[in-house]
């Protein structure tokens, strides 16, 4: 019988290396360690192997069609599927980063939003009953909801959104970004944040089209880590990596049968309220 697997997208630094560090010790299976790049990647197996860990690994560019088909194959070809997805990888800018905010919309929505939808079409067909799925999104994403105007966060917030509408949504967003338009239609002001609502949001309606799903005991959710020490904060924060992982290792490691959490954001492992 093929292993258990679970697989950490951008987890050779930060809060996805706290959680492959986390799931090589609780996880009965393999762990992945994913990485754009193959050489930050195999360096940090190394550092856990010199931990006593044994996580795999696999190249994985959220960004790129390829590379996630190729994982898809090799987890086909070799586990038959895919217990646990935890999709952490992302991309952040400074805030003072002088990149017009044109650029942070589209780079932060095609990699944030549009990656992690990407591989979930790619993932979410392999998910075995009982697996877990965990969004990695941040509480920026609900303030991001919060600060829309009422029409538009009503549009985010139907129940009876579709995955197509909500990438227009997206998509709408970062046209209204190009022509300086975004905060006119609705939109606040926050590429990330904006990027980090349509996960939430896509976590939700994923839970939803579970309901006529017939694999058994599939639950998915997204969550925030805290604000946390690692390069994407600049190492200022108030938790350690091993801290921030805790909330999405809880969600990965949700016992068989359990029903719930279900399409929720989780922060500090309680549900928050964003509909
Ligand atoms: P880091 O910047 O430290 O790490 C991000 C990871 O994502 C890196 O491994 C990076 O790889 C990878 N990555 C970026 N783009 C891609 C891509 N296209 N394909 C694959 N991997 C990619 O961030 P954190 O560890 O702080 O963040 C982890 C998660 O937690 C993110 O989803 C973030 O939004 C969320 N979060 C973090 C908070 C914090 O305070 N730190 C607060 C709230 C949410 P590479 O090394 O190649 O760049």
């Amino acid at each position: 019988m093929p292993s258990r697997v679970a697989v950490v997208t951008g987890s050779n630094k930060g809060i996805g290396f706290a959680i492959v560090r986390a799931l090589c010790k609780e996880f009965e299976g393999d762990v992945y360690l994913t990485a754009r790049d193959e050489e930050r990647g195999k360096k940090a197996v190394e550092d856990l192997e010199k931990e006593g860990l044994h996580p795999k690994f696999h190249q994985l560019d959220i960004t790129n069609q390829k590379s996630i088909d190729n994982l898809q194959k090799y987890l086909k070809d070799k586990y038959g599927g895919l217990d646990v997805l935890v999709n952490n990888a992302s991309i952040a800018y400074k805030v003072k980063d002088v990149a017009p905010f044109a650029e942070q919309a589209k780079v932060s929505v095609a990699c944030n939003f549009t990656g992690t939808l990407d591989v979930c079409k790619a993932l979410l067909p392999l998910i075995k009953p009982h697996g877990r799925v965990v969004s990695v999104a941040s509480l920026a994403g609900t303030w991001a909801l919060e600060k829309m105007s009422p029409e538009r966060a009503s549009k985010f917030k139907s129940p009876s959104l579709t995955e197509t509408e909500l990438v227009s949504l997206l998509e709408d967003f970062v046209n209204a970004a190009s022509d300086g338009t975004h905060t006119e239609k609705g939109y606040p002001n926050s590429a990330y944040g904006t990027s980090k609502a349509g996960v939430i949001v896509l976590t939700g309606m994923q839970a939803r089209d579970l309901k006529n799903d017939p694999r058994e005991d599939i639950l998915i959710n997204a969550c925030c880590p805290g604000y946390v020490m690692t390069d994407m904060s600049s190492h200022q924060g108030t938790k350690t990596p091993d801290e921030g992982a805790e909330t999405p290792v809880y969600l990965a490691l949700l016992p068989p049968n359990v029903g719930q959490p279900q399409g929720e954001m989780l922060s500090d492992k309680k549900i928050v309220k964003w509909r």
